[in-house]
């Protein structure tokens, strides 16, 4: 396993490369960033804005977004009906698992802060809860059925809408180090190519799930879709979950704060909606050999924000509850960090 000599993404994230250098795409993206016109990428926005804006008539809706009612989710909103006076209409999907606090407070308050409507799926419990324990057993993703369903049930509400111009954030691939290479801002091929792909009927089908299940999480037409125009708004505004979470902080958002003290995470402000969603960023350690605090300290290093020597403890003290180590200081003892349950750390050492 080798880690980004930049970062400490390790390459077995998928779909990840390293360079001659040993620095991962998703560096090399971030960095190619500083080349980009950002002026003229936001005169571009404007032209896709005009283009679309009351496009059905006065009080129509004439864009969409994809929501969780977090920390990205109000930045977009935000963008959209403050920066760009659209009129966005709103499709979440929400996973059945008990709300944390701050998701039911975000979820609402998107609604409240913005003056925005919400539409919602909950998604069929039964076929949820055979899915994921399939998906889960076979291929340890147990939130496929959900995650196909915050991909496709967007665009099949966008076609019923008429709004083309339906938002994502960001695009995951190339900001993270994924398949895509080449940025653009349609974000039309991201069924294909994230997280959550297609998968054959037959897979689907059985133990109490039948086609009439299943709708929803079929891509639309090709019909349907021809008529959609998603785009993906880290192309036209420089992308930055930090900053993001700032600008919604200011307008109402809560964070974990007073509410729970997440393992395995370096921050508490993202995917804070549902505990039970967690098993998916936990379950990247067993298969990719990392979790979500890396996610998060390769963000923080690649923003200025963090010395890979930071992250490394970090990475360390949170990915594991203790870390040992030869100490290069002390002439090679062996030593051991390891987390407090009061929340700080300790150091033994032995002498050398
Ligand atoms: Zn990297």
């Amino acid at each position: 396993m080798r880690y980004c000599k930049k970062c400490t993404m390790p390459d077995t994230r998928p779909g990840i490369t390293f360079d001659a250098e040993g620095v991962c795409s998703a560096c090399r993206h971030y960095e190619s960033r500083k080349n980009v016109d950002w002026d003229a990428r936001f005169k571009e926005f404007e032209a896709y804005c005009d283009k679309y804006r009351g496009m059905n008539g006065p009080g129509g809706y004439d864009c969409a977004v994809a929501v969780s009612g977090g920390k990205d989710s109000h930045f977009q909103v935000w963008m959209l009906k403050e920066v760009m006076h659209m009129n966005p209409i709103l499709f979440s999907v929400e996973d059945n698992f008990p709300m944390t606090q701050a998701g039911i407070h975000n979820l609402k308050n998107i609604s409240e802060e913005f003056g925005c409507t919400i539409i919602s799926c909950k998604p069929n419990i039964k076929v949820q809860k055979i899915l994921m324990r399939k998906f889960f057993e076979k291929y340890g993703k147990p939130t496929w059925y959900v995650d196909r369903l915050i991909y496709t049930f967007p665009l099949h509400m966008a076609a019923k809408f008429n709004t083309p111009m339906l938002c994502y954030g960001e695009n995951v691939s190339f900001e993270y180090g994924g398949n895509a290479d080449k940025e653009t801002y349609s974000a039309m091929g991201q069924i294909e190519n994230g997280v959550a792909v297609g998968m054959p009927m037959e897979e689907l089908l059985g133990d109490g799930v039948t086609e009439n299940d299943l709708s929803l999480t079929l891509a639309p037409s090709a019909e349907e879709r021809a008529k959609l125009d998603p785009f993906y708004m880290s192309y036209f505004v420089p992308w930055n979950s930090y900053k993001n979470y700032q600008i919604a902080k200011a307008h109402g958002f809560h964070d974990l704060t007073h509410e729970w003290d997440r393992t395995h995470h370096a921050e508490n402000f993202d995917q804070i909606d549902s505990r039970a969603y967690l098993v998916h960023s936990w379950l990247k350690y067993p298969k990719f050999g990392h979790a979500a605090a890396t996610d998060y300290t390769a963000r923080y290093i690649r923003y200025g924000m963090m010395t890979r020597e930071e992250a490394i403890l970090q990475m360390n003290l949170l990915e594991h509850t203790f870390f040992a180590f030869r100490d290069e200081d002390n002439d090679g003892a062996f030593a051991v960090v390891y987390k407090r349950t009061d929340g700080g750390y300790g150091l033994i050492e032995d002498v050398a």
